[in-house]
């Protein structure tokens, strides 16, 4: 049986790892050719490749460039020109973090996180928009956050590249929208990754907690159903919106945040 995503191209940012991988394994197992991005150790990176290849017989294409810089998001978006001809779905979800009072904020993080969490989208999409109008179809999903809705203090390069992301992905949407592209952010609330459990040590740092404090006193504090959210469901998300049902979803911020946002 032919899968719904069979022929289409989806280059995700920050997909070596947490959220991201799962976008891959979910679009993959839809059949799409991936591009991968983000940092990690070269085996076990290729080893995810393999299977994400393995999961439909389509490609997967690692293209390990450095988001922060604008020659490098160019170099990936041609890695992927050259390897499939486009990219139909795009992704922007490579981000990071960093948590620290607004006076000792360090400006080299501030500069790093509006660059990565916020330019780059920019940059990928302005590269990627042509390719879908020519091809009158297209998605672009930003795995923004609760925080493109509400602020949580000590976040606060963060919250304005989120908040950011928001008005950027309601704009194009209203750009491409007569093309049969869409353009949405997705925002989850606390979802188990990599990124959650390193920022635990500087929290407890910031507001003098222990680390028990900080998973429930502060992480899972605002999330009603006192339950992380899962990579997975995340990417369920992310391939409803690939679909025809999701074809007049556009300039959405979709919510997956435990009800964070509904307080
Ligand atoms: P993660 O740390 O597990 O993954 C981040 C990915 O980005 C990795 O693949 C990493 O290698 C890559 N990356 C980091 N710096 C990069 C750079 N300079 N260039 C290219 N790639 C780079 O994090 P995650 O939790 O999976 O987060 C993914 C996205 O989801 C982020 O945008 C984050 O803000 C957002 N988000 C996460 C949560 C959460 O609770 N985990 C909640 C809301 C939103």
């Amino acid at each position: 049986m032919s899968k719904f995503l069979t022929g289409k191209t989806a280059l995700i940012t920050g997909s070596t790892s947490g959220i991201g991988l799962a976008y891959a394994k979910a679009l993959a197992g839809e059949g799409a050719n991936i591009v991968i991005n983000g940092f990690g150790d070269a085996d076990a990176i290729e080893k995810e490749r393999q299977g994400l290849e393995s999961l439909s017989g389509a490609k997967a294409l690692y293209s390990g460039h450095d988001l922060t810089k604008v020659d490098q998001i160019e170099a990936m978006m041609k890695d992927a020109a050259d390897a499939f001809g486009g990219v139909d779905i795009l992704i922007n979800n490579a981000g990071m973090q960093h948590v620290a009072p607004v006076e000792e904020f360090p400006l080299d993080k501030w500069d790093l996180i509006i660059a990565l969490n916020l330019n780059a989208a920019f940059h990928t999409t302005r590269l990627a928009v042509p390719y879908m109008k020519d091809r009158k179809w297209g998605r672009i999903i930003q795995t923004a956050s609760a925080h493109s809705l509400v602020a949580s203090p000590y976040k606060s390069a963060y919250v304005t590249a989120k908040h950011g992301l928001a008005g950027f992905t309601k704009t194009v949407a209203l750009e491409v929208a007569t093309f049969g592209v869409t353009a949405n952010c997705i925002s989850p609330g606390y979802v188990w990754t990599p990124l959650v459990e390193n920022q635990i040590p500087d929290t407890m740092k910031a507001r003098n907690m222990t680390r028990e404090q900080v998973m429930n006193d502060v992480l899972l504090a605002g999330q009603p159903t006192k339950e992380f959210v899962t990579a997975e469901q995340v990417a369920a998300t992310a391939l409803y919106l690939c679909s025809d049902a999701a074809a007049q979803v556009t300039g959405a911020n979709l919510s997956i945040d435990g009800g964070w946002t509904a307080q």
